[in-house]
């Protein structure tokens, strides 16, 4: 190949999304992964998503081998395990449990027959610098041992939670120290039951202290008699270890007991807003090197598959312009913020609230309903949680004797809005960017629910 106009670090969904739509726009696209070919894909997850991320790219919906099983609702337990949040009827919420590795397969495949060339077994080392412009990288071919500079126009970090490029890259725009306490870490086990799922199309989660601290436990279905469980607890250090909480877990839920162990593995998962900027001088990111997932409940496929698409064009019209530089691809910036990085950010709020509640207050909460499948939703979608007056006050009847909860709630959602809104006026230029994280770090600082 001649030289290259974009590297991409990773054959992920983001990075596969990314080189499919940049070579559809005529670029020529160099994609590099660690893995072999038929490995691509592989990888430790929930294996969910939702159909609305293929509504809003274009992407076709998985289909065949691809999908384990639909999902069309979910059972939201709080730590007592009674009265649980039935989600049913949301078509938002429609989606599917995938073969990783088939569906990886798949979007491996569409960027190569748009013209993207990939190389496997190829692990990325060093980026190349002029002062602060990365203006290519290093990679080793791990069979022949070979070491290889490419120089190109613009490296896309899709390397995952490793984030290779970012956290060798010395430059204001880019962060590469985030805070453990915003990282999950997460053990799931593929698990054979006993007897098959009574209800096939529905997600269960479980919060509490107990089950996981910080985080949830969940089961998806995989099958008519198989699941996807696991969990995931933030806050790193003194948590303990999610692999010890999930066998505590298979001990307590009975739909666990006698299950066959297919396999089992651990991962971890950024779960905080995106970074400040998802791009530097020649540079950017997208997935999880970008922190694009969403803080509730760790799901990233979607919102770097979505990010992917955005980063394409943004890169082509960079190019076309011949401005590499972080202002040259900042439309990236301002065309994804507004949208669905706003609701990833006001998200990490919800985040705060959910960890600050105690198991006590939680059940409470559930019993009385002082949270409903709608506002679940309604926060997903980035509308924050917005009740009525009417709706207000009825809650306050439902939730007396626990004023303070209902302050929590109200206090995140006036937190959500104003996050939601300093996204929507996220800078037009690099410039305005410090004056901007301020404000917006003096949202995440207030949001303290005690
Ligand atoms: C336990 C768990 C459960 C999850 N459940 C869900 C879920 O149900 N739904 C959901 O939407 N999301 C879920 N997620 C998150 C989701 O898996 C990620 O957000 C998503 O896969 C990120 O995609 P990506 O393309 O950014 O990164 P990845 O899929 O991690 O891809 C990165 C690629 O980069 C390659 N790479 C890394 N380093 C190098 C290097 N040095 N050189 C070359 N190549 C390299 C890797 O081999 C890999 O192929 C879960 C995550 C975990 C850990």
């Amino acid at each position: 190949m001649k030289r290259p106009d974009v590297v991409i670090v990773g054959a992920g969904s983001a990075g596969c999304v990314t080189a499919r739509r940049c070579a559809e726009l005529g670029l020529k696209i160099l994609l590099l992964d660690r893995k072999p070919r038929d490995k691509v894909g592989e990888k430790v997850c929930g294996d969910e998503i939702s159909k609305s991320h293929f509504e809003a790219t274009g992407i076709d919906y998985p289909e065949g081998d691809e999908v384990s099983s639909i999902i069309s609702g979910a059972d939201v337990y709080p730590p007592s395990m009674k009265n649980e949040l039935k989600v049913r009827g949301w078509t938002e919420f429609d989606g599917w449990t995938v073969n990783r590795l088939a569906f990886g397969q798949r979007l491996l495949s569409e960027a190569i027959s748009a013209g993207a060339k990939f190389l496997p077994n190829t692990h990325v080392g060093s980026p190349m610098m002029i002062g602060d412009q990365v203006t290519g990288l290093e990679y080793k071919d791990l069979v022949s041992g070979e070491v290889t500079i490419v120089k190109c126009k613009v490296v896309v970090d899709a390397s995952g939670f490793a984030a290779v490029i970012r956290n060798k890259l010395e430059n204001p725009l880019v962060e590469n120290e985030i805070d453990k306490r915003d990282i999950a870490l997460c053990y799931r086990e593929i698990l054979s039951l006993k007897m098959p799922l009574a209800e096939q199309e529905v997600a269960r989660v479980f919060l509490g202290g107990e089950i996981a601290p910080q985080g949830y436990a969940w089961i998806f279905p995989k099958g008519p008699q198989e699941v996807n469980a696991g969990v995931g607890i933030t806050g790193g250090e003194g948590r303990g270890s999610p692999k010890v909480h999930f066998e505590k877990f298979k001990k307590k839920y009975p739909l666990l007991f006698g299950t066959k162990l297919i396999e089992g593995k651990g991962g971890a998962v950024p779960v905080r807003r995106p970074l400040k900027s998802l791009v530097g001088d020649g540079v950017a990111f997208v997935g999880d090197s970008a922190l694009q997932v969403n803080p509730i409940h760790g799901g990233g496929i979607g919102a770097g598959m979505r990010a992917g698409i955005i980063l394409g064009e943004v890169i082509r019209g960079a190019i076309v312009r011949r401005d590499h530089s972080a202002t040259g691809l900042w439309s990236y910036n301002t065309r994804y913020f507004p949208d669905f990085g706003s609701r990833l950010a006001s998200l990490e709020i919800f985040r705060r609230l959910l960890q600050a509640v105690s198991d006590d207050d939680m059940d409470f909460g559930f019993e009385r309903r002082l949270l409903e499948a709608e506002d679940l939703m309604a926060a997903n979608r980035g509308d924050g949680l917005s009740l009525s007056a009417a709706e207000k006050l009825r809650r306050v009847k439902r939730g007396a004797g626990r004023i303070s909860l209902l302050r929590k709630l109200q206090k995140a959602a006036g937190l959500m809005k104003k996050m939601s809104k300093a996204y929507h006026n996220y800078p037009i230029s690099p410039e305005k960017l410090e004056d901007w994280e301020k404000s917006v770090l003096g949202i995440i600082e207030s949001a303290t629910f005690e």
